[in-house]
């Protein structure tokens, strides 16, 4: 066999992540009971051998700083040593997949939910002390069952990323690797928690209040789902118009929503489908799945935009871009696009274009939607705090649970579940790239509504121009030198807490 080089370990690298992502897709969205992903890592062999780990190590230490090199070793390195963490613990994988494939929860009247389904339902379910009775089912399972698998995945998981010795402990060497500074993103969360929390408690009280009817100090985290569903807006979503309608907000763009065939969209109730959309980029950029499961209502529009933000990245990106540029990088960038079209529900011409929402609704409508990102950013926030904690050590795996209740109740003012702990973990602080994410989307925002104007997402001018500056670009710059190439000094969260409080005030 030939010696392995950066070019070798290119094309094979690709090979590997489409197989990968083949077999992931089929097995989330219900096509497949299972995934075979060992046999994938065993015939890849050596995309994840030690020759091609030290081959990345060399490339990232002797590159100059600064140069496209340096980029390149850089996203290369951090995506051989994710690769590597992941090979032993595919068969670990293997079973969560299977398990969740199959796990049901007993309702507390008589039903048998699957456990995919079981957050559709609980958001669903009007009748309150069902919602709690079947949260509690859905947690005891999760106890038994699903956190164990979770927490032997995480310890693995960091004790293979210590051993590799790119510095000195798992979060120093992701700072390493990504250039995140973890301790500088978690000071602004904090920062950010104190200076939203009266705003928070003000605005949560009152639609406790009106919505669910019940008292702050009682709510529960499946009362959070029950009161984001919204469900009330319901007729102003339709399901059966949401894929014509996002298509003809892409067309009106001046951009083809499929990239000439390239997007497929996966949009229908299916058994086995995981209850939480996603977009899978299985051949960037020829063959990118956008993959929903219906919830009902506005939240469906919401995931779609986010799903159709992705998919249209993928499905742009050059085709001239090597492998790393195209499948790897910074993934704050791909959220940004994403977040850029959720965002579009938090935008009154957009909502008045594309919705049965109607003028008198909309003012109310968009205060809901203000709550809902507050929300969530305060979660995401608690989230990083907590684990940082749960990587750094300093805090030990039994403490963990009382922490992470803690900090995510106190910050969300919806009381947490132990038994979440470390399933509500995002795998290598994904938490971090949507909180940076969400900065440079409000950065992106105000750069197109510049140019474009305010209805910028039905400008025929705009959707050449993002394609071109943007989606094509792949993930070759990360997310603050896009930010620099829009004109904003630095990312943060200031933008974002002036437009919460317009929204709150809409
Ligand atoms: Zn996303």
């Amino acid at each position: 066999m030939t010696a392995l080089d950066l070019e070798r370990l290119r094309s094979e690298g690709q090979a590997f992540m489409e197989a990968i992502s083949r077999e992931s897709y089929l097995a989330f969205a219900g096509h497949k009971k299972t995934a075979e992903l060992q046999p994938i890592y065993q015939q890849y062999e050596r995309v994840l051998g030690v020759e091609a780990l030290e081959l990345t190590l060399e490339a990232f230490r002797s590159a100059p700083d600064g140069s496209d090199e340096k980029r390149s070793a850089q996203v290369l390195l951090e995506w051989e040593i994710e690769s590597q963490a992941a090979k032993p613990l595919a068969a670990l994988d293997e079973r969560e997949i299977a398990w969740e494939n199959t796990a049901v929860v007993r309702s507390p009247d008589g039903r048998v939910v699957q456990y995919q389904a079981v957050p559709i339902e609980i958001g669903n379910t009007r009748d309150r002390s069902l919602r709690l009775a079947l949260d509690a089912a859905r947690a005891k399972l999760v106890a038994n069952e699903h956190a164990p698998l979770r927490l032997e995945r995480l310890q693995r998981e960091k004790d293979y990323i210590e051993s590799v010795g790119v510095a000195r402990d798992y979060n120093s060497s992701f700072e390493a690797v990504t250039g995140i500074s973890l301790g500088g993103l978690a000071e602004s969360c904090e920062r950010f928690l104190r200076d939203t929390k009266s705003m928070w408690d003000d605005t949560l009280r009152g639609a406790l209040r009106t919505s669910l009817g019940i008292k702050a100090s009682e709510a529960k985290r499946s009362d959070a789902l029950a009161l984001f569903r919204a469900s009330e807006y319901d007729d102003a979503f339709p399901g059966s118009e949401m894929e014509s309608v996002m298509r003809r907000q892409v067309n009106e763009m001046g951009i083809d929503p499929t990239a000439r065939g390239r997007i497929i969209f996966d949009v229908g109730e299916r058994e086995g489908k995981r209850s939480r959309a996603f977009c899978s980029p299985v051949r960037v950029p020829e063959e990118v799945y956008l993959v929903l499961r219906p919830h009902g209502g506005q939240s469906d529009y919401n995931t779609f935009l986010h799903e159709l933000g992705h998919a249209l990245h993928f499905g742009y990106a050059s085709s001239e871009y090597a492998f790393e540029f195209r499948w790897l990088g910074d993934n704050s960038v791909t959220e940004s696009y994403a977040m850029l079209f959720d965002h579009r529900m938090q935008d009154k011409g957009w909502l008045n274009r594309y919705t049965r929402l109607g003028a008198n609704r909309v003012g109310k409508f968009l205060r809901t939607a203000g709550m809902e990102e507050l929300h969530f950013l305060r979660r995401y926030c608690a989230k990083l705090i907590y684990e940082r904690s749960l990587y750094s050590g300093e805090v030990s795996w039994s403490e963990l649970p009382d922490l992470y209740v803690s900090l995510l109740s106190n910050a969300t003012g919806f009381e947490y579940d132990r038994a979440d702990a470390f399933v509500d973990v995002d795998p290598r602080y994904y938490s971090a790239r949507y909180l940076r994410a969400w900065q440079l989307q409000s950065i992106l925002n105000e750069q197109l509504t510049r140019r474009f104007d305010v209805d910028w997402f039905r400008n025929p001018s705009a959707g050449p121009w993002i394609v071109q500056e943007l989606f094509a670009q792949g993930q070759r710059e990360n997310a603050e030198e896009i930010a620099a190439r829009a004109g904003a000094p630095k990312l943060s969260f200031d933008p974002l807490v002036r437009k919460i409080e317009a929204l709150l005030e809409a």
